[in-house]
């Protein structure tokens, strides 16, 4: 019998893998995708957020603990559980190297991107690079890999488990790992989840998917069905606002739009809704697609002039582009007299200090609703650019409650040798809005717990089982 099955193909999966295999036992990884989709949502990353105290390789000055839970407090607006949270923050001032030793090059970031060079490291040749790198490692170490291996159920006994199934086939083995993502790919449940609203909009149905089209949530409904507890409110999600253009699944991160800070974002109606310039981009972006989600039609258009261009990572995709605004209303399909109107009363309503978009500048507007608090500069010279944009979902936050070993629980009670990691239990830490690099840190902390426990249980449990055996062969040579 196998002594570790890990179910799942991202980093989350990897990362647990790679530890149990590490702590000596024999482990097998099951991944729903083929071999050329593998790594899941991984697989579209590039960066990790680490806590640190000094400079630290690719990483300048210093982001201490303290900083890192304050940030992720804020984000969540409390919704987070402090010794989870702690233990992933804390997790990745240590874990680059382990990570080096697999194979997983650093790099600086690039200039244009979110404001993270103190906080975040880069992987060089992003997350594909990092799967890539890891599925080496677990090959050369021996861990048996098996694609094209959707897990559909799990067997269990009480809270212990026994075996999953892929249809027919039953595999068995003494512990378990469960790192088979969110349910953000699953349109029919994020329609459910969103429900319709009062347009009588089914708003979900607008999505596109950022990442892989394998996470469909099966094992987490299975498990929730059997009585794991679960944590999190299923409309909970990461989700960015993208370009509309964007395919329905995959897009990665090169659809993402990024000027909205250095711009306004109007509506269908060509109205303002929410300040463009609350915060830095990257403790914001992951609000973005919510709020496009909750306009009508579940469309934004995000306007930028001349000024913002060579601020902002360009997206794959150009922008509508035109030299009046009156044009650019026209390109978009908004109504032009709004579209003029709302402009104008923002332009008017610029108050413009000392733009500086790598601080919470002074540059501000007052007397509009809703105010834009930071980087407000009138939209005045051409050429004038738009992006529509759809809300993208990157990963949903309904998961298994899990404790500092990542034991997923049954009635508040942990499993002995089930464990949960990445997406399938970020919910614990992110009960909503998001702060970049913090999912990998979430997958990287709880995975490699969740292989070491599950290799440590694997461990006791084949002790246990060499025991009894001990003790049934001598009772039958007594008697
Ligand atoms: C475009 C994009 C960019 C992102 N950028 C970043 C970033 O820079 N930094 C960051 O921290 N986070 C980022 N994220 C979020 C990050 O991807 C996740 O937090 C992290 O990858 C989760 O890892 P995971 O292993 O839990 O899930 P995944 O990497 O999605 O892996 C889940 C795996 O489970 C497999 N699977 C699903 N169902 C089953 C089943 N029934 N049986 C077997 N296997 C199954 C899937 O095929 C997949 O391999 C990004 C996400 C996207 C989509």
């Amino acid at each position: 019998m196998i002594d570790v099955l890990v179910i799942g193909g991202g980093n989350a999966a990897l990362c647990a893998a790679l530890m149990a295999r590490e702590a000596g036992a024999s482990v097998m990884l099951l991944e729903a995708a083929p071999r050329e989709w593998r790594g899941g949502n991984s697989s579209h990353t590039r960066n990790l957020r680490c806590m640190h105290d000094a400079p630290q390789d690719v990483l300048v000055d210093a982001y201490p603990e303290e900083e890192y839970w304050q940030d992720l407090l804020k984000v969540t607006g409390g919704l987070t559980d402090e010794t989870l949270a702690r233990l992933a923050i804390r997790a990745s001032s240590t874990c680059r190297d382990w990570m080096r030793s697999h194979g997983v090059h650093f790099q600086p970031p690039l200039s244009g991107a979110l404001h993270v060079a103190r906080t975040n490291a880069f992987f060089m040749g992003g997350g594909k690079a990092l799967v890539n790198a890891y599925y080496r490692s677990a090959e050369r170490l021996g861990v048996q890999i098996r694609y094209n291996a959707p897990v559909d159920a799990i067997e269990l006994d009480g809270s212990r488990f026994v075996a999953a199934r892929i249809g027919g086939e039953r595999i068995e083995a003494r512990a378990c790992v469960l790192a088979a993502g969110g349910f953000e790919s699953n349109r029919e449940w994020l329609r459910e989840a969103w429900g319709q609203n009062e347009r009588g909009e089914w708003p979900a149905d607008n999505f596109l998917i950022r990442g892989t089209r394998f996470n469909m949530g099966v094992l987490l409904k299975h498990m929730i069905a059997q009585g794991a507890d679960a944590i999190g409110d299923p409309s909970q999600s990461h989700c960015v606002a993208i370009d509309a253009r964007a395919p329905l699944y995959d897009g990665g991160i090169c659809t993402r739009i990024d000027c909205v800070s250095l711009g306004v974002v109007l509506n269908a109606k060509a109205e303002r809704f929410y300040d463009e310039g609350e915060d830095f981009w990257p403790k914001r972006y992951a609000i973005w697609g919510r709020l496009v989600a909750q306009q009508p039609q579940q469309i934004g258009y995000s306007i930028i002039d001349a000024k913002a261009v060579g601020r902002f990572m360009p997206p794959v995709f150009p922008g509508v582009k035109a030299d009046t605004l009156p044009e650019l209303a026209r390109k978009l399909g908004l109504d032009e007299a709004t579209f003029i109107r709302t402009i104008n009363e923002y332009n008017a309503a610029c108050r413009v200090g000392k733009f500086d978009h790598t601080t919470l500048d002074d540059c501000h507007t007052e007397g509009v609703t809703p105010a834009k608090t930071h980087w407000a500069r009138p939209i005045d010279t051409a050429p004038f650019f738009g992006y529509a944009l759809r809300p993208g979902i990157t990963f949903t936050y309904l998961g298994l409650k899990v404790n500092q070993e990542a034991a997923a629980h049954f009635g508040g009670k942990p499993s002995q040798n089930l464990f949960v990691a990445g997406e399938m239990m970020a919910g614990n830490v992110l009960g909503k809005g998001y702060t970049a690099g913090v999912g990998m840190a979430i997958g990287t902390a709880f995975g490699r717990i969740a292989g070491t426990q599950a290799a440590r249980a694997a461990h006791t449990a084949r002790h246990a089982g060499a025991a009894i055996q001990a003790s049934r062969e001598e009772e039958h040579a007594t008697s």
